[in-house]
């Protein structure tokens, strides 16, 4: 009775300890511990099954440590001892004597050094028959159990499988819980719960962080208070559909503790317990940020709709770039719909015509990711041509990868061509249509690199108009235009392709013959140009005929810059315009230095009249009977590097420039005051002869300057004598013959030079108000050896005598020809023989001399 009632105790303090969820180690202890008081002598233990290893784990009993210690890891086997084999077969198993029995093998050792000979093992099963371990009986000697051993032995496995099923259950409630209350607080959205009535009754972090209160500022309050009035029905009607179990998404705007807003997207899941809704839970998602974003995206869309320019996106992460989106211009622009564009590659747009360096560059871009502006050709759908300004930038994501690119793209075709019409007027000529200078230049540029790369040549013409000036001048400028297009014509018949006709100038025109080969066309073609050009023009009523001066240069191996070529072709016309034009002149390089030859002296003829580099040689002329007459008045100039220089030599060319205005100048006024100087020291009437050149002659103001000369000199205008060429007289003889009487007015002398080498005839000298004519040396030269010229001579002298006209002979240098020329009745002698020409001093030192002689 007293054993019933410990029983009963002990039964009643393992409930105990089950329901207070005590360490189920010290629960089972206590059934082991209860087993052992009902049956003296016998030993327990409770293994555990350990489901991931499926072994079995002593965790209770009175067996000594060392078997405990032994007993961790049992596999559960047919072979595995009586508990191994017990858990595996799920049934008692009995072993009488663990020292006989085959499936104690491996621990019969243990068994026999902690005195343990016999074993009854029982499987302990969940109320589901899951396996939770074993419990089992030892014995010190062998022996089989009772039918009233086994009854108890069964009432402490039901005990031992209640304690260990409680506390996994337990266990596996708290590990749920936590799950949960982890996922409650951890959740990065607002998580809450809420009575039926509306209440919130939980909230977790982000809750507060949401909402801007605290989490025990939130309990307690409905949810009418964090939601703005016009949401509010919205919000009702969700909620209580969620209380009447079906869940609910939707968004609101809700009101923070700031007082500020923000947009929420909102679960409502109804809590079930029971099969009965207690509540709702609800999940409630910021998305202030996306919903702006979506306001912004908007807002964009609608001002890339709006814009007047083509905008397509495309999508970069997807293979061949497909479009994803074209505006309304771009529609329009391209003539595609939206149906056709999207999901399209961009390449559409292309077409034969397309510059491929544009596309390489628009490739090679997109492949960097980076920015892109062009101008190219694109297709409409219907094949005609547009010219697209095109702008494409990458659109990365938050993470910087580029996930689209955007396009802008211009319909600039009316630009471009106003561009091109523009570049055309920039580079032709708007009166002839062929190429102007800087297109020439260009060109020029492009076939000689062409040609020197090729072993080609090319070969340039320069073609100038002769007299072209006189047509203008007599016809007008209407006539004029009309035969300088004419001209470009007949030039540009004659060219193949790849040959540049240009205007470079007024009458002038350049050809460009680049050629592969080694024989250059160019002199065929300035033949044919010769010849096309001679053609008689139609100008109105007017039938014009007009020649050319042309001139050929080839690229040569020393030619520096391209430009030298057309320089050359250049100084080649200017050759045959010299030679009296209507020619042709291939270039030399010996034309070469003596251009360079002229443009320098050119440039230091500039200086020379300041520097004082300029000096007047005299020559005297002497009379028949050896007295002197006068001198003549010969410019010499002496340069600092080239030494003396003669005047045939720059007298031209100061003439060209136009310099000879200021020489001329200079040599009268410098003449003057020498013959001045001279008469005074000697006391004599000489005469100085001053050499006009035409144009000095026919400046405006010629006379007015020659007038104040003579009034501040106060020279006697009777020592003062021009000599004029026969070209000069020639050239505009009314004017010519007013000028001169004038002069003879004044007293001033007039004579022509050079008499015999112009065409002046003979019967003009009538006319014109002159005192003496000079005869060429050309004619003294050769007097005695050539009769014609003889005959000029006695010609010359014997109708200016009848005219009452002196004759002066120049270049007289021997005695023969001095002779000659006075039984001939020569007037007046100049030369070699008598002087050359001096500077002022020697002349004084030679003026002493003959007085000397003449007083001797
Ligand atoms: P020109 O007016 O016929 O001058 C005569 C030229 O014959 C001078 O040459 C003179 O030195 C040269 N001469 C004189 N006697 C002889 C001779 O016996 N034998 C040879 N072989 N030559 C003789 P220069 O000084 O060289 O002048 C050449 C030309 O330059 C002049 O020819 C004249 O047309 C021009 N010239 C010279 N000085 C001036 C000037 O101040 N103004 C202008 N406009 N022209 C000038
Ligand atoms: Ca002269
Ligand atoms: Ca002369």
């Amino acid at each position: 009775m007293k054993k019933r009632k410990e029983e009963l105790e002990i039964q009643q303090a393992i409930h105990d300890l089950i329901a207070q969820d005590a360490p189920l180690k010290k629960t089972l202890g206590c059934i082991c511990q209860m087993l052992e008081t009902m049956a003296p002598g016998m030993l327990s233990t409770v293994m555990l099954f350990d489901a991931e290893t499926s072994r079995l784990r002593l965790i209770a009993g009175n067996v000594p440590e060392g078997y405990q210690n032994a007993m961790q890891a049992i596999p559960v086997a047919p072979e595995s001892g009586s508990c191994g084999r017990a858990a595996y077969f799920r049934r008692l198993v009995v072993t009488e004597n663990i020292q006989y029995d085959a499936c104690w093998q491996e621990y019969r050792e243990h068994a026999a050094r902690y005195g343990l000979r016999a074993c009854w093992s029982y499987p302990v099963v969940s109320q589901e028959q899951r396996l939770l371990g074993t419990f089992a009986a030892y014995y010190s000697e062998p022996r089989s159990p009772s039918h009233k051993e086994l009854q108890q032995l069964q009432r402490m496995v039901a005990l031992t499988a209640l304690a260990i099923e409680r506390k996994q259950d337990r266990q596996s409630l708290r590990e749920s819980e936590q799950r949960y209350r982890s996922l409650f607080t951890h959740h990065p959205d607002a998580v809450f719960s809420l009575d039926l009535n509306g209440i919130f009754t939980s909230a977790n972090p982000a809750g507060a962080r949401v909402t801007g209160y605290s989490e025990s500022e939130i309990v307690g309050q409905h949810y009418a208070r964090f939601v703005v009035a016009d949401d509010l029905p919205r919000v009702d009607e969700a909620f209580s559909l969620a209380c009447q179990g079906t869940p609910q998404h939707y968004e609101a705007e809700a009101i923070r503790a700031s007082g500020d807003t923000n947009y929420l997207a909102i679960t409502n899941l109804p809590i079930v317990i029971d099969e009965k809704v207690t509540g709702v839970y609800g999940i409630a998602r910021d998305i202030t940020q996306r919903k702006r974003n979506d306001t912004r995206l908007r807002l964009l869309q609608r001002s890339v709709e709006a814009s007047t320019n083509g905008v397509i996106i495309v999508d970069a992460l997807q293979p061949d770039m497909p479009v994803v989106y074209a505006n309304r211009p771009f529609l329009a622009m391209s003539g595609y719909t939206m149906e056709e564009m999207l999901g399209n590659n961009c390449r559409i747009l292309l077409g034969p015509e397309t510059d491929p360096q544009a596309i390489a560059l628009v490739r090679d871009r997109v492949d960097e990711r980076r920015d892109v502006h062009v101008t190219m050709l694109n297709y409409r759908k219907d094949g005609t041509r547009f010219w697209n300004e095109l702008y494409i930038s990458p659109v990365p994501d938050d993470a910087g990868q580029v996930t689209h690119f955007i396009g802008i793209h211009h319909d600039v075709t009316e630009r471009i061509n106003y561009e091109a019409q523009l570049a055309y007027s920039g580079t032709h000529d708007p009166l002839t249509g062929v190429a102007n200078r800087t297109l020439l230049e260009q060109r020029l540029e492009h076939d000689y690199h062409l040609t020197q790369r090729h072993l080609g040549q090319l070969e340039v013409i320069f073609i100038d108009l002769d007299d072209f000036k006189s047509i203008n001048d007599s016809l007008g400028h209407e006539a004029g235009d009309l035969l300088l297009k004419e001209a470009a014509q007949r030039l540009q018949r004659l060219l193949t392709p790849g040959d540049t006709l240009a205007r470079f100038g007024g009458d002038e025109f350049v050809i460009l013959l680049p050629s592969m080969a080694l024989e250059g066309q160019g002199s065929r073609l300035t033949r044919l140009a010769r010849r096309a050009l001679a053609e008689p023009y139609l100008l109105g009523d007017h039938r014009v005929t007009l020649s050319a001066s042309i001139g050929l240069a080839s690229a040569q191996a020393e030619l520096s810059k391209p430009k030298d070529l057309i320089q050359n072709a250049d100084l080649a016309m200017y050759q045959a315009k010299r030679q009296g034009g209507d020619g042709i002149s291939f270039y030399s390089p010996d034309m070469k230095e003596r251009v360079q030859e002229r443009v320098e002296l050119r440039r230091d003829l500039a200086n020379a009249i300041q520097e004082g580099q300029l000096e007047l040689h005299y020559q005297p002329l002497i009379r028949a009977n050896g007295t002197i007459s006068g001198f003549e008045a010969l410019v010499r100039w002496n340069h600092p590097t080239r030494g003396n220089i003669p005047p045939p030599r720059f007298i031209e060319l100061a003439e060209q420039t136009g310099q000879i205005s200021a020489l001329g100048e200079w040599v009268l006024h410098r003449a003057c005051r020498d013959i001045l100087t001279i008469n005074a020291l000697q006391n004599t009437q000489y005469r100085v002869a001053v050499n006009i050149s035409p144009l000095q002659f026919h400046r405006e103001d010629f006379f007015a300057r020659l007038d104040r000369l003579i009034e501040t000199t106060g020279l006697p205008a009777h020592w003062l004598e021009v000599e004029l060429t026969e070209g000069v007289l020639m050239e505009n003889p009314e004017e010519t013959i007013t000028t001169l009487q004038l002069l003879r007015d004044r007293g001033v002398t007039a004579a022509i030079d050079d008499f015999g080498t112009g065409y002046s005839s003979l019967s003009y000298l009538r006319d014109l108000p002159i005192g003496k004519v000079k005869l060429d040396r050309s004619f003294i030269q050769d007097i005695l050896d050539c009769p014609r010229n003889a005959a000029i001579v006695q010609g010359v002298i014997d109708i200016a005598h009848s005219l009452e006209l002196q004759t002066v002979a120049e270049g007289v240098e021997t005695m023969e020809q001095h002779q000659d020329l006075l039984k001939r009745g020569c007037d007046l002698f100049q030369g070699f023989l008598f002087a050359r020409p001096m500077p002022l001093n020697a002349l004084r030192g030679y003026l002493g001399s003959k007085a000397c002689m003449s007083q001797t």
